[in-house]
């Protein structure tokens, strides 16, 4: 099967480079799966797993923390604020962050502390059932 480089940036760096032969992506509007070859397309991710498909069948994942996938017929680009491939990922400080989140939702302050508790409750849920392959 033709593969397909796939680059996984952040702010921080470069944290996945590598030939998959499928890229499994959750966009704003809907999960998306991408061949190689497949025709160019820019798309906003939400919060979620990335599943990377290997030559042998077998899937990397990824979690990603929003940004966009750009597609190209010979690359692939995943642009996030942040992301971590599974094996890197700290599921202790993941539930810590989640049991912070948990609380200031319990608070109940104003909007904005709402919406960034909300979305940090997410990143860290991610980051939990990505490292425990639970996707
Ligand atoms: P925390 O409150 O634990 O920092 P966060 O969701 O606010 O979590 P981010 O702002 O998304 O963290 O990320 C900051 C940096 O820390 C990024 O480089 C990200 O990859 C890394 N990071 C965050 N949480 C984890 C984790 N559980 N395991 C490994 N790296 C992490």
């Amino acid at each position: 099967m033709k593969t397909v480089t796939v680059n996984i940036v952040t702010p921080d760096g470069p944290v996945y480079d590598s030939e998959v032969t499928m890229v499994i992506a959750k966009t704003t509007s809907g999960e998306i799966g991408v061949l190689a070859g497949h025709i160019p397309m820019v798309a906003p991710l939400t919060i979620g797993a990335v599943k990377l498909k290997k030559a042998d069948g077998t899937f990397e994942l990824a979690a990603i923390s929003g940004g966009f996938i750009e597609v190209r017929p010979e690359k692939i680009s995943i642009l996030a604020p942040s992301a971590e491939v599974a094996s890197s990922i700290d599921v202790a400080r993941a539930k810590e962050a989640l049991s912070r989140a948990e609380g200031r939702l319990q608070k109940k302050q104003d909007d904005v502390d709402f919406q960034r508790a909300e979305l940090a409750l997410k990143r860290a849920l991610n980051r939990i059932n990505v490292q425990e392959g639970n996707i």
